[in-house]
C-alpha cells in the first residue's frame, strides 16, 4: 500500500500503528493536523478485513475530525483511532489500557474518546494509563460522560433548522422522518423526535435496538435495504459512512438529509448529486459536534453541562449559514463547509473522500 499516495491521505501529520503482543491489540492512530491543537477523535473497534481498510477509514475519520473541530470552534486539531477487533466479542479492559500506553507514547498529540464500538467504560480504562482521553464518567452538572447524547442534541437541533430551510415547518409535529441506525446515538434522536410528535420509519441490523425504539418511540420497523428510500420527508442516517453514493442518491425520496454518520457521503460529487436533486444536505461534520464539543469541555476542565448544551445550541446556527451560502452561491452544501472548514486550518482546497 502506498500510504503517501492515497487519496485519503491529505497530508495528514502522523499516521502510527500500534501492536501490544500480550493483548493482540492492532491499532491505528491518525493524527491529520495539529494546527488549532490537539488532535482529538474517537477511538472505533471496527473487524475490518484488511489492514488497508482499516488505514483508509481512520484516515478519512480523522481528516473529518479537523473539519469538525474547526467548524465547531474548538481548540482541538483532527485524529482519529481504530482498533482492529470485532466489538461484539468481550473486550478484555486491559486491550484498552494497552491502547492508552499506545496513546500516551504521542504525548498528548492526540486526545482519544470513543467512537463506533467503544463505551464509557472502555475509555476508562484507557484513562488508567493516559490522561489524553475524555467521555469518561462524571459527577452531576459537571461537563462530559458518553458523548452520543450531546451528539444526539445537536443532530436534533441541526435537522430542526434543515426542516425549517428546506420545508418551511417550524416544528417537527407530523414531519416524517427516517433513521437509519439506532445504536447510541439514534436512539437518542430517535427520544428527541417522538417527543415533538414526528413520524418516525426505523432500521437497524441489531433486531433487540430496532424493538426498543419501535416500543418506546411508537416508530415503525421498515427492513434494513428499504430504509434509504423510504417515503419520508427527512433521511438521518445514524449507522456508517458512504450511504449517500452513485446508488442511494437518485432513490431518496426525502427532501432533507441530517444524521449523525461520518463521512455519509461517498465521494464529494454525491452532495452535489443530491443539491441537483433538490435535497438539502446538512454537513456531517457540522451537525454531529455535539459529542465532541462535550468532550472539549471535558477535557479542558473545570465547566458545567450547562455550558456543554450552551454551545450545542451554535450548531443549528453554523449550519443555517451554510445553507444560505450554498444557496446565494449555487453550491453544494459540502462544498461550502468544507471550503470553510479548510480555511480555518490554512489549507488548501481538495477533494474529500469518503
Ligand atoms: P453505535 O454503534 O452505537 O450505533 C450504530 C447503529 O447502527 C448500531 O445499532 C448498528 O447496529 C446500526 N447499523 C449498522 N449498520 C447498519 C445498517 N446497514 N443499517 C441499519 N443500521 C445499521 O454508534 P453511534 O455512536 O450511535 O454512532 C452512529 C454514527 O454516528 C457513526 O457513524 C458515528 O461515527 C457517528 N458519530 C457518533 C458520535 C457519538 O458521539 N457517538 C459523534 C459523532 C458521529
Amino acid at each position: 500500500m502506498e500510504l503517501f499516495d492515497l487519496r485519503e491521505f491529505d497530508a495528514h501529520e502522523q499516521v502510527v500503528f500500534g501492536h501490544d503482543a500480550a493483548t493482540g491489540m492492532k491499532a491505528i492512530i491518525a493524527i491529520h493536523s495539529t494546527t488549532l491543537g490537539p488532535a482529538a477523535g474517537g477511538c472505533r473497534v471496527w473487524p475490518y478485513a484488511s489492514t488497508a481498510e482499516a488505514v483508509t477509514d481512520v484516515l478519512r475519520l480523522s481528516r473529518g475530525m479537523s473539519y469538525k473541530n474547526a467548524m465547531a470552534g474548538l481548540k482541538f486539531g483532527g485524529g482519529k483511532a481504530v482498533i482492529i477487533a470485532d466489538p461484539r466479542h468481550p473486550k478484555a479492559p486491559e486491550l484498552f489500557q494497552a491502547f492508552g500506553r499506545f496513546v500516551d507514547s504521542l504525548g498528548g498529540r492526540y486526545v482519544t474518546a470513543e467512537d463506533v464500538g467503544t463505551t464509557t467504560a472502555d475509555m476508562e480504562n484507557v484513562a488508567r494509563e493516559t490522561r489524553y482521553v475524555a467521555g469518561l464518567g462524571r459527577a452531576p452538572g459537571e461537563a462530559g460522560g458518553d458523548p452520543g447524547p450531546k451528539t444526539a442534541l445537536g443532530v436534533y437541533l441541526g435537522l430542526k433548522a434543515a426542516v425549517k430551510f428546506r420545508l418551511g415547518r417550524g416544528e417537527l409535529s407530523g414531519v416524517s422522518i427516517a433513521v437509519q441506525g439506532v445504536g447510541g446515538v439514534g436512539y437518542h434522536l430517535c427520544r428527541l423526535l417522538a417527543a415533538d410528535g414526528a413520524k418516525l420509519a426505523v432500521a437497524d441490523v441489531r433486531p433487540a435496538a430496532l424493538q426498543r425504539v419501535v416500543e418506546e418511540f411508537k416508530a415503525t420497523a421498515v427492513a434494513v435495504e428499504d430504509i434509504l428510500a423510504a417515503d419520508v420527508e427527512v433521511l438521518a442516517p445514524c449507522a456508517l459512512g458512504a450511504v449517500l453514493n452513485a446508488a442511494s442518491v437518485p432513490r431518496l425520496r426525502a427532501r432533507v438529509v441530517a444524521g449523525a454518520a461520518n463521512n455519509q457521503l461517498a465521494q464529494d460529487q454525491d452532495g452535489s448529486a443530491l443539491a441537483a436533486a433538490g435535497i438539502l444536505y446538512a454537513p456531517d461534520y457540522v451537525i454531529n459536534a455535539g459529542g465532541i464539543i462535550s468532550v472539549a469541555r471535558e477535557y479542558y476542565g473545570g465547566a458545567t453541562e450547562e455550558q456543554v448544551l450552551g454551545d450545542i445550541q451554535a450548531i443549528p446556527r453554523r449550519l443555517t449559514e451554510i445553507f444560505e451560502r450554498a444557496r446565494g452561491e449555487n453550491r453544494a452544501t459540502n462544498a461550502v463547509a468544507d471550503q470553510m472548514a479548510r480555511e480555518r486550518l490554512g489549507r488548501q482546497p481538495a477533494h474529500r473522500v469518503a
